[in-house]
């Protein structure tokens, strides 16, 4: 990856998240690993994870869950 994974005060909410950054509201999805507290696991990422290909850098759609 190489960012440097950001901790944000307050969700993103409709901006870019990079998958290592996390924010007070996180929420892990139900397959999270519980050890990695991060955007990417979080329910209210996009980060296509549906789609045939990921997102690098994903949306928070904070308050909208985006997976369980
Ligand atoms: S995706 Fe989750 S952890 Fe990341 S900024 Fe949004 S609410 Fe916070």
């Amino acid at each position: 990856m190489g960012e440097t994974a950001k901790a944000y005060e307050i969700p993103k909410r409709e901006g870019s998240v990079w998958p290592e950054d996390i924010c007070p509201a996180y929420t892990p999805r139900r397959d999270a690993i519980p050890c990695l507290k991060q955007c990417w696991y979080c329910r209210y990422a996009d980060f296509h994870l549906m789609e045939e290909t990921a997102l690098e850098v994903g949306i928070c759609k904070w308050p909208q869950k985006i997976m369980e």
